[in-house]
């Protein structure tokens, strides 16, 4: 499928209202095929606050890209003081239908998986309408898909991929989908390899709200 924006839909669906239970189903066919944390993260030098992620692979990215991307976001987030001090990879096998971002389907990969949060789904694409290349739920836009908030979901084919992580966390963190245009800032609608900034606002809120939520803790 080919994305029709390169945006991010972080927040979308916010207008949506009432609680859809998640259908009643059998235990979902899916298999964790293989675990792996990842330690050795880029650290800034003066850390205030630190960060567990979980990454899912739910389409057999290649672990090299995916390690990748988690270095290029965990030197973008540590603007902020916030070290990734360690990313779970859970490799999944999964029936086609749950490979792609498509809420309920997500919504029940998720109830299922039960994982920690933030976690990031490396899926196969999505099923939305209109389709993005990654989106970001928080907890100000999962009223409705609660099992989805402090999620992000790339699509396969996202360019810069390293950037939409930490564009889409940011997001979460903030429990805020708003977007900020300023030259270079990470926060601009469209990602591209120049906006990898975060102002210190921006990084007050991110760590404020992380942390009153539990996302992220404190460094003593
Ligand atoms: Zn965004």
């Amino acid at each position: 499928m080919s994305l029709r924006h390169k945006l991010c839909a972080a927040f979308a669906g916010l207008a949506i209202t009432g609680m859809t239970p998640v259908s009643a189903h059998e235990h979902l066919p899916l298999r964790i095929e293989h675990r792996a944390a990842i330690r050795d993260l880029p650290a800034p030098s003066n850390p205030t606050h630190s960060l567990e992620l979980r990454a899912v692979n739910l389409d057999r990215w290649p672990e090299t890209e995916i390690h990748a991307a988690l270095r290029t976001t965990a030197q973008i987030l540590g603007q902020c003081g916030i070290r990734i001090t360690r990313v779970d990879v859970l490799n999944i096998t999964a029936a086609e239908t749950h490979r792609y971002f498509d809420t309920p389907r997500s919504r029940e990969l998720a109830q299922e998986l039960a994982l920690p949060k933030p976690a990031v789904f490396f899926a196969a694409g999505t099923r939305q309408v209109p389709a993005f290349d990654a989106e970001a739920i928080g907890r100000g836009n999962s009223r409705s898909r609660p099992e989805l908030a402090d999620t992000v979901w790339v699509a396969r084919g996202a360019r810069d991929l390293g950037i939409v992580v930490a564009h889409e966390l940011a997001h979460v963190l903030m429990d805020s989908g708003e977007h900020d245009n300023t030259a270079d800032n990470l926060m601009a609608e469209s990602t591209t390899p120049q906006n990898t900034q975060l102002t210190t606002v921006q990084c007050q809120r991110l760590t404020a709200t992380g942390r009153r939520h539990g996302l992220l803790r404190g460094v003593d």
